[in-house]
């Protein structure tokens, strides 16, 4: 049995809560992904794909539930602990690439690495292997409103893997793309895990792809079930 990487135990979130309105998205769910592993999450447009991907990123605190990341319980730790734990072990792509407009493909890449402590150069090396990884390499020096959409997002991998994270969580990231694109980019997805050996969890309505991934998780009344 591989390592897990993401445990969640009776995860319960709710938005306006207490208030008119009140919106409970996850009811008391559990899920364990372990390393290696690609696991697709399927709900429809609402279901509370992207609210779950903030909860296990702890971009956003749950109210109630467990969470562990790579072993380490997070309940009880500062806020300066969360940060270091989400910056150095979890990857995030978003369906729109979020690359800073103003900086090039590779310094997009090399920020993330220089926040961390990592020397400019080992950085700038490390960025541009990943960007040559996904067929990036000769436009490194562009800027993202240069580049094409399937290129942003693969560039956006490479963000989310600069610090080499354990949890990559992603959120619908081939869902503004053409079918075509959207396929090689789901490859471009896959081969980074593979190679790297990290934890998955990838946010999609596209069945088709789910259906490649290592197993699905359904999102269904705020809980996660096999799909
Ligand atoms: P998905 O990503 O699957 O489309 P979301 O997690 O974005 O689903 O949303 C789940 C539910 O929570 C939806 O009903 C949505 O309207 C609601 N919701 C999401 N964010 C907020 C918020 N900040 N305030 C109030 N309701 C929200
Ligand atoms: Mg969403």
């Amino acid at each position: 049995m591989s390592e897990t990487v993401l445990e969640l135990a009776g995860i319960a979130k709710s938005y306006l809560r207490g208030r008119p309105g009140e919106v409970q998205v996850l009811k008391g769910l559990d899920l364990r992904i372990a390393a290696g592993e690609v696991v697709a999450l399927v709900a429809p447009s609402g279901g509370g794909k992207s609210t779950l991907l903030h909860v296990a990123g702890l971009l956003d605190t749950p109210d109630a539930g467990e969470i562990a990341i790579a072993g380490r319980p997070v309940a009880g730790l500062s806020d300066r602990a969360r940060t270091e734990i989400r910056r150095r072990r979890v990857g995030f792509v978003y369906q729109f690439h979020h690359l800073l407009p103003e900086f090039t493909a590779l310094e997009n890449v090399v920020l993330p690495q220089r926040a961390n402590g990592v020397a400019r150069r080992e950085a700038e090396a490390r960025a541009r292997r990943l960007l040559g990884e996904v067929g990036i390499a000769p436009r490194a020096d562009h800027r993202p409103a240069a580049l094409s959409g399937g290129e942003q997002q693969r560039v956006a991998f490479c963000r989310a893997l600069a610090n080499a994270p354990e949890l990559l969580l992603a959120d619908e990231p081939t869902g503004n793309l053409d079918p075509e694109t959207a396929e090689q980019v789901f490859e471009v997805l896959m081969r980074l895990v593979r190679q790297t050996g990290l934890a998955a969890l990838v946010a999609t309505h596209n069945m088709d792809l789910a259906a490649r991934m290592d197993r699905t998780l359904r999102l269904v009344g705020g809980r996660v079930e096999p799909g």
